[in-house]
């Protein structure tokens, strides 16, 4: 044995061969310090040992290497962004000294090879990979580019404008695809991987494989005439521009890295790489974007969590109600494998509930991601039924009727009469207690809120509501059914608006206050949507989920708590309602809706919008002045609702309003945005305007935890 680590081995085989096995110890293989320190002393030991003649790279895992550990960055990441420079610069140089070893070096890519772990394999001369293999660069996804040699060798070995589409898609890519663009050097079979690469290292050292002319490709550069580079980068620059925009950096800086170091060698390239990575690293987005992926990592260990405790596994379930949300969830079930009984009250309303499945499913089969073979399968896993007749056997019920107390306390206590002893009975209401609609049924301990967010097949968000006797047992398997449908789930404690709705209308409560002081609403709109990033300002908004349905939320909320969120004097929400504008749904809100010449949707700002929010004189705000109006109120209640447990962790707060509410992700969720603002800033920003009511004022534990320099995220 060359060397022997906790993630990393060298060894000698027969013929001078040196296997060099990335195995890490009780995790999956991945970047990590520890692995680095191990990774120098690796190459040392190659570089000494006068019997090898190639190097072998393989994985004892089931993949191969899945990236840098994400977990290590933001800590890093805290250092300015000087240090940054010659830190990630010790990582590429590792990189460097594996690719200078005076040797063939051939790899066998199993399974996964993404970030650190394709530039891994991009430091080797060969890449033989097997059909199970899936390969690209996300780092653009955490607001970043790749560090460790990536931005240097893909566009040396794939070209330039393929390399750019990977690494600004952040795509990753099958090996077929990879050995089209040239990645690949062969894929096989899994259980030939070995023997191929074995081959391929053998025919290297034997001479008959040029590896050096292929490695010196890498460390020249790039091979483009000047027309070919203005082609390349400006169309690149142009996409790019386009797409991402300003809120998204990492592409565009490191499409400009790749350009400005087109003409230069490894070295050159390299060092602005270092650069640019460290630039990145100090970024807003990245700080939000990589918070994000690691609160995801929260929400999903906690549904993993869930699922291995449930004692009961939802094998077959129901739904009340055929309307919008019980048609959805119904596909949803269905389409993600869970049979469900989809019960109405009349047929026309069953019919509706199963086209409503039919359409999404048609439209998946047109475009080709879907066989007609599986959409009848996903068709015949709905039940439609007028009876409770089939409930029998069902695990669990989502009720999905019309939003009214008294129709869904009858329909709860019918449903649970009909259903076996340790069935779960949940309800989709938006507004209801679900304490309240406990009283309704008989095993308490057996029932909670399930609130899915429309339309149920996009919508990834479900709130799991634990009422005051819901049992853990039951929030685990609704968690775990949640799950299994492909959402994400969130338990949240119940109170009114439960916790999406809680904080959405302290926001819509300043978008009227806005408006009655004379703000302009398309002018709020632009820059809720084009400065802040929401994919849509709070006027569409208002009107996407109806009026009607909005002023009967903001009723709900004012009477739970009346203080902060009362009924406003003349609400321009309210006002709309009084006149039949309810926005998409009858095409008249705060825009007209409509259809141009072609068929496609188009949206106005309404006259008559305008006239009935009866205003004072129209007046302009600044951008400033708009976001912090807009988005004081609801940081604040997502504090409060931190601060009253109603949900557990700042991570969950952030992923519900992503995941609920299309939250700017580039901003990481309203507890990120909190952090990244700074809690002095923001309290002086919201004392600026706490006399506009209890909405805008700070809470004592967010003042107690500025004073003690504390994170919301520890
Ligand atoms: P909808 O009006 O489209 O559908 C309600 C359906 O319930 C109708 O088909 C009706 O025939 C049926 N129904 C009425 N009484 C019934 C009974 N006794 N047994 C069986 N079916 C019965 O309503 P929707 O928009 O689908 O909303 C349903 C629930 O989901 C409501 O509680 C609502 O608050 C909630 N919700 C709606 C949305 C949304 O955006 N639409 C989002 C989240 C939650």
């Amino acid at each position: 044995m060359l060397f022997q680590g906790k993630s990393l081995s060298a060894q000698l085989l027969d013929d001078g061969i040196v296997e060099f096995k990335f195995d890490a110890q009780g995790s999956v293989n991945k970047f990590d310090q520890a692995t680095f320190k191990e990774y120098i002393a690796v190459v040392d030991a190659i570089k000494n040992c006068s019997e090898a003649k190639g190097v072998l790279v393989t994985s004892g895992k089931s993949t191969f290497i899945v990236g840098a550990d994400i977990t290590e960055f933001l800590e890093i990441f805290k250092k300015p962004e000087a240090e940054l420079v010659p830190w990630i610069k010790q990582g590429s140089d590792v990189f460097d000294a594996f690719e200078d070893i005076a040797l063939p070096t051939v790899v066998a890519i199993n399974g996964f090879a993404l970030g650190g772990g394709c530039e891994m394999t991009l430091a080797c001369d060969y890449r033989v990979a097997d059909s199970s293999c899936s390969i690209g660069l996300p780092e653009v996804k955490l607001g970043l580019m790749p560090g460790f040699g990536g931005t240097v060798r893909l566009p040396r070995v794939i070209g330039a404008d393929n390399a750019i589409e990977w690494m600004s898609t952040g795509k990753a890519y099958k090996a077929e695809q990879a050995m089209a663009a040239g990645l690949l050097d062969a894929v096989v079979a899994p259980e030939h991987l070995r023997e191929a690469a074995l081959k391929m290292l053998q025919q290297a050292i034997a001479g008959k494989l040029d590896w050096r002319t292929k490695r010196q490709a890498k460390l020249l550069p790039l091979t483009l005439s000047p027309t070919e580079t203005i082609m390349t980068f400006n169309t690149c620059k142009g996409m790019i521009a386009a797409k991402a925009g300003k809120h998204y950096p990492a592409p565009m800086t490191m499409v400009k890295t790749i350009e400005a170091a087109a003409g230069l060698d490894r070295a050159g390239a390299m060092a602005l790489e270092n650069a640019g990575f460290a630039t990145l690293a100090k970024t807003d987005a990245a700080t939000a974007q990589i918070g994000l992926f690691m609160a995801d990592q929260v929400v999903k260990g906690k549904a993993k969590k869930a699922s291995k405790q449930a004692t009961k596994v939802v094998d077959k379930a129901a739904v009340l109600g055929a309307g919008i949300m019980g048609g959805g969830i119904a596909y949803q079930s269905a389409y993600t494998g869970t049979p469900i009984v989809m019960k109405d009250i009349n047929d026309q309303a069953l019919e509706l509930g199963l086209s409503t499945a039919a359409g999404i499913l048609t439209k998946q089969v047109d475009r080709g991601r879907l066989s007609a073979k599986k959409m009848a399968s996903v068709l015949n896993n709905i039940t439609p039924a007028l009876s409770y007749d089939s409930m029998q056997g069902v695990d669990v019920v989502v009720e999905a009727v019309v939003e009214n107390p008294k129709v869904k306390a009858m329909v709860l206590a019918e449903v649970e009469s009909h259903v076996g002893e340790d069935t779960i009975v949940t309800s989709n209401t938006s507004t209801i207690s679900i304490d309240l609609l406990a009283e309704s049924v008989k095993r308490k301990d057996k029932f909670c809120g399930m609130h899915f967010f429309n339309p149920v097949n996009k919508m990834p968000l479900v709130e799991v509501i634990r009422g005051k006797e819901t049992s853990d047992e039951t929030v685990a398997a609704v968690v775990a059914y949640a799950a299994k449908m492909g959402k994400s789930p969130i338990v949240v404690n119940d109170c009114p608006g439960f916790y999406i709705n809680r904080v959405l209308f302290p926001y819509f409560a300043a978008f009227s206050y806005l408006l009655l002081e004379g703000a302009d609403f398309t002018a709020v709109d632009k820059v809720m949507e084009k400065q802040f990033g929401w994919p849509m300002g709070p006027a569409h908004l208002l009107d996407v989920i109806g009026i009607d349905t909005a002023d009967h939320c903001t009723g709900v909320m004012s009477a739970g708590f009346p203080s902060r969120m009362g009924k406003i004097d003349n609400d321009p929400v309210s006002a709309l309602y009084n006149n039949q504008r309810l926005g998409q749904k009858n095409g008249k809100g705060f825009y007209d809706y409509g259809k141009d010449k072609r068929g496609r949707p188009t949206k106005v700002a309404a006259q008559a919008a305008y006239e009935v929010i009866a205003s004072v004189e129209q007046k302009d705000f600044s951008q400033d002045e708009i976001i912090a109006r807009l988005m004081i109120p609801m940081v604040n209640e997502v504090v409060r609702c931190l601060e009253e447990g109603v949900v557990d962790t700042a991570a969950e707060a952030d992923m519900g309003l992503i995941y609920g509410l299309g939250f700017p992700p580039f901003r990481g969720g309203a507890i990120r945005y909190l952090e990244t603002l700074g809690l002095d800033n923001f309290i002086a920003m919201a004392d600026k305007y706490a006399h506009l009511g209890e909405i805008y004022q700070v809470t004592d534990g967010m003042r107690a935890m500025a004073a003690s320099g504390q994170s919301y995220f520890t």
